[in-house]
């Protein structure tokens, strides 16, 4: 499906992650519904929240919607605060026993008495569909192509790709080294035959690697940390920050309207990577349950 041309009021092409989201989803509920006319079963999704993060909850609900929209079952598992590690152990062993079940989602954060990483280590790698288990993660660094990718760091690289954006050659430059979002995406960058710097909080000048990039991916978490002036001219600007200011409004890790002025493709915030997650997910379902069962 061609994507919209919306352009910013200096006229640079807007990357509008829901625009790209409403076409992967098409694509999905059609495959979907083929495989439901074939008499294949239906994929399905469990989430596991634990504890009531309102942050969380409404994460949870948007994930659910989003999945059950393309015609994914999703189930959804909510546990008191108080569960003990070996409860919540057994609940995963069980979900990664089940065949029925596709894709298994521990929502993060866990309170502090349960330790992220154990947990998200628990789950069978083919059910990993926010793709954070170490199996997946080394073979997406070794580019032996898992399945299952880090949700955020596929949605912008398949953002970018659908826009008709180009990486071999280019001078990418990622801010943010987390797991979850800058490493990885610095990693596909690199498969993808970008020359890939990767900056942080210890960067000596984050200005001066801003200005080389022809791609820059912010994922910080500090508003409007990059400015319009430090971009190169025509350079292309995916910001997977989420801020919220005091006034309640949402805004990037980029000065969006002053790096319009200067970039020749952008994303907004909202609107822009996070929808893009959210669909990796429900791709990632699908994807795990046609590996696992065969379809
Ligand atoms: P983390 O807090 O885990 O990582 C932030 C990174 O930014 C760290 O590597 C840190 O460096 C670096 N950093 C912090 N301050 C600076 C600075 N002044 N200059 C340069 N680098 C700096 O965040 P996440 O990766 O989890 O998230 C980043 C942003 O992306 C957040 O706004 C988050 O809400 C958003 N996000 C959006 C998603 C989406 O779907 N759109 C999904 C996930 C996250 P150091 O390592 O040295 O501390």
């Amino acid at each position: 499906m061609t994507l919209r041309d919306q352009r910013t009021k200096d006229g640079a092409r807007l990357l509008s992650g829901l625009d790209c989201s409403a076409a992967i989803k098409a694509e999905l509920e059609l495959e979907l519904d083929a495989l439901s006319a074939a008499g294949k079963p239906v994929p399905q999704l469990v989430v596991v929240r634990v504890g009531a993060d309102p942050a969380s909850a409404s994460y949870v609900k948007s994930k659910r919607k989003a999945a059950a929209a393309v015609g994914i079952r999703t189930e959804e598992y909510h546990l008191d605060a108080s569960i003990t590690p070996g409860d919540l152990t057994a609940l995963i062993d069980r979900l990664n026993a089940d065949d029925d079940v596709d894709g298994i989602l521990l929502q993060l954060p866990l309170p502090s008495h349960l330790d992220d990483k154990l947990f998200l280590n628990q789950i069978r790698p083919d059910k990993d569909v926010d793709g954070f288990h170490p199996m997946n993660m080394g073979h997406m660094l070794t580019g032996s192509n898992p399945l299952l990718l880090p949700c955020t760091p596929r949605g912008i690289m398949e953002l970018m790709t659908r826009y008709g954006v180009t990486f071999s050659g280019k001078k990418a430059v990622v801010i943010g080294r987390s797991n979850i979002v800058g490493k990885p995406v610095a990693v596909l960058l690199t498969q993808a035959n970008a020359t890939v710097t990767l900056c942080h909080s210890r960067t000596a000048s984050l200005e001066a690697e801003v200005r080389g990039a022809d791609l820059l991916i912010a994922a910080v978490g500090v508003p409007h940390l990059v400015k319009g002036e430090w971009l190169k001219e025509g350079a292309v600007v995916v910001d997977a920050g989420i801020n919220r200011l005091e006034s309640g409004k949402l805004v990037g890790d980029v000065d969006f309207d002053a790096a319009q002025a200067h970039a020749s493709a952008i994303t907004p915030v909202p609107g822009g990577v996070g929808p893009m997650t959210v669909t990796m997910l429900i791709l990632q379902t699908l994807i795990a349950a046609k590996a696992r069962r065969n379809l």
